[in-house]
């Protein structure tokens, strides 16, 4: 693979995604690309050390480094370096909870079914259905959980209760 022609990158040039030389300008000793400074190999480490201090994440660490400094390859070391961090993936953001979509409430018993199973309990699986507007529980008790036990249950129940206009299940 040749090599990036490019200053101070020394990634394959397949690789390379950098600034052109004539981006960069030197700067009381310092060689910058616009306003960041070009961090040589020796201060890398220490200096991603510093920006990872108090564990402020990937977004943090991009937007402070951006402002400042500068190396090839260094968003994949901020990810890399949060990503092997214990206390980042802990205080990771948990994705925001979906809204609840409450069901409408039904306007008479019986109409509006919510049905799963539960167990084994004994051996037994435990069809259970409620009703939404009554809050009435039927449980029905089986050695599988089967389709056909399933409306073998169902018709138990619809044959006692009558026939609701919707039932809600988990498949
Ligand atoms: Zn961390």
């Amino acid at each position: 693979m040749i090599p990036c022609y490019k200053v101070l990158c020394g990634e394959p040039r397949r690789k390379c995604v950098h600034t052109t030389r004539t981006e960069l300008s030197l700067q009381n000793g310092c060689v910058l690309w616009g306003n960041r400074i070009v961090v040589p190999p020796p201060g890398r480490g220490k200096l991603l050390e510093q920006l990872h201090e108090g564990h402020p994440g990937v977004v943090k660490m991009k937007s402070i480094a951006r402002s400042y400094f500068w190396w090839p390859r260094l968003d994949h070391e901020i990810e890399t370096k949060v990503k092997t961090c214990t206390d980042c993936q802990m205080v990771k953001a948990v994705p925001a909870a979906a809204p609840l979509h409450p069901w409408q409430v039904p306007e008479r018993p019986c109409s509006h079914l919510h049905i799963d199973y539960a167990g084994p309990v004994k051996g037994q699986m435990l069809l259970i259905i409620v009703d939404a507007y009554s809050k009435w529980l039927e449980v029905y008790s089986s050695g599988t959980s089967t389709s056909a036990v399933t409306i073998e249950k169902l018709r138990q129940a619809f044959a006692q209760h009558g026939l609701p206009d919707t039932i809600v299940s988990d498949n």
